[in-house]
């Protein structure tokens, strides 16, 4: 059979039942696992044969699940992990040690960005933000022998920049370093960075992936293309006193970056995911390809009832639209399965006339849309940024993040978009 398109990966992929066996992915909710031989176990702890030993590490709901997302993003191995922060932080760890730094573009996730400015830098990692639509010549200047990977958001949340793959993972390689993209927006449906050369990508599983916010969750996973043991990754080349000397490079080839994230990370900071939400990611996961699809139709629609409303709308930021700056980029990046460009998620940004009091007024006046501090979700929602999750942010991060103190992040979700834009319309008349 020739390579299964992403919406039947979604269904097919991991776990696929033996005879008589359970037809749907069960849960392992078990911390442990039992052997027959003391000798096995030991060989388990040493590395030398695969197994679970313990959920803190591994545990098969967890397992297959992480095989389907590799399948889905065509890398060399996934590790999921307790949240999309911890996915992040997993990355950074796995190629960081104190006195290294990394470049990350400024257009992220604002809890990203507290992350690596506040906690890491804490821990000696220096963070450099870059302006993704800089000349790179600029952004080139901030690489030195001490940077070790390059961060980027393929549809940055929440300013929705797209994120220009190609380009900056040529450069991470001219510099012997990885690119690593956060794909949560963009989802493996619209968007497989590694197909444009990223060597690592993490998501947040709590948005789209899971999709009915159930769950907080996250993943990385690897191409397996980049080569680890170039000599700036000493962790990769040098024996690891932990694991009775065992190189990690040279003993995992292409599954190296998992296998060290998994046995030192998880092993030591126990960032793990619960099989439970596992499971339901699973779930969500099932169904991906025919939500993107629903969410990037009304977005589309949502996008464009927003352009019309020009009165008291003065910006609307959805690449999407031909009239978004980001829409060649988007249009480069986001393909459905078919080809066919179809929307950049469902997560549109707009300005009011009004500036923040309107975008209060309004976001309270809206009936079906509710406020939470969520997005890429069913359910259509709205968030005011500047107030929540990107209230830490200065205001100079915030105008580098592309967040004006008016700017509300609509997250359209799956109802009938005509009634998503009823409700919109009702709200804007107040
Ligand atoms: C939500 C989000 C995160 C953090 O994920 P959690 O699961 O909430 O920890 C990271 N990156 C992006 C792009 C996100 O939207």
């Amino acid at each position: 059979m020739s390579e299964l398109r992403i919406s039947t990966k979604c269904v097919q992929e991991g776990y696929k039942p033996g005879n008589g066996e359970p037809r749907v992915l069960p849960i392992y909710q078990s911390t442990t696992f039992k052997y027959d031989s003391s000798a096995h176990l030991g060989d388990l702890f040493d590395l030398k044969s695969p197994g679970h030993m313990y959920t803190r590490i591994s545990n098969p709901t967890c397992e297959f699940v992480e095989e389907k997302i590799n399948a889905l993003e065509g890398g060399a191995g996934a590790m999921m992990t307790s949240s999309g922060q911890s996915a992040v932080f997993a990355v950074v760890m796995n190629l960081c040690r104190a006195g290294d730094n990394f470049l990350s573009s400024i257009s992220i996730y604002g809890g990203t960005v507290t992350l690596m400015a506040a906690e890491l830098s804490r821990m000696g990692i220096e963070v450099r933000f870059f302006d993704q639509n800089a000349p790179l010549s600029e952004t080139e200047k901030l690489i030195d022998d001490k940077t070790r990977f390059i961060y980027g958001e393929t549809v940055a949340n929440p300013a929705l920049d797209v994120f220009d793959i190609e380009t900056y993972a040529s450069l991470a390689h001219r510099h012997d370093i990885p690119l690593c993209i956060d794909n949560t927006f963009a989802t493996p449906y619209l968007c497989r960075p590694f197909e444009f050369g990223a060597d690592i990508v993490v998501h947040s599983t709590t948005k789209y992936m899971d999709g009915h916010a159930s769950q907080i969750g996250g993943v990385v996973i690897d191409s397996g293309k980049f080569n680890y043991a170039n000599g700036k990754f000493p962790e990769f080349t040098e024996p690891n006193a932990s694991y009775h000397g065992v190189v990690f490079a040279e003993q995992f080839g292409k599954q190296a970056f998992i296998t060290k994230a998994r046995t030192l990370l998880m092993r030591d900071f126990g960032i793990s995911p619960s099989p439970f939400n596992a499971y339901l990611v699973n779930m969500g996961l099932e169904t991906l390809a025919l939500r993107m699809e629903r969410h990037c139709s009304n977005a589309m629609k949502v996008a464009r009832y927003f352009e019309s409303r020009k009165d008291v709308i003065s910006k609307v930021f959805y690449p999407g639209l031909d009239s978004d700056p980001r829409n060649a980029l988007a249009k480069k990046y986001l393909r459905n399965e078919n080809g066919e460009f179809i929307g950049s998620c469902g997560v549109i940004s707009i300005e009011l006339a009004g500036g923040r009091e309107a975008a209060v007024r309004f976001m309270d006046s809206l009936r079906l849309a509710a406020i939470v501090v969520h997005v890429a979700d069913a359910r259509t929602s709205v968030l005011h940024p500047a107030s929540t999750t990107h209230r830490q942010l200065t205001d100079e991060q915030l105008t580098r993040a592309g967040i004006s103190p008016g700017l509300v992040r609509f997250s359209v979700g799956i109802e009938n978009p005509d009634d998503i834009i009823a409700d919109i319309a009702q709200a804007l008349a107040k």
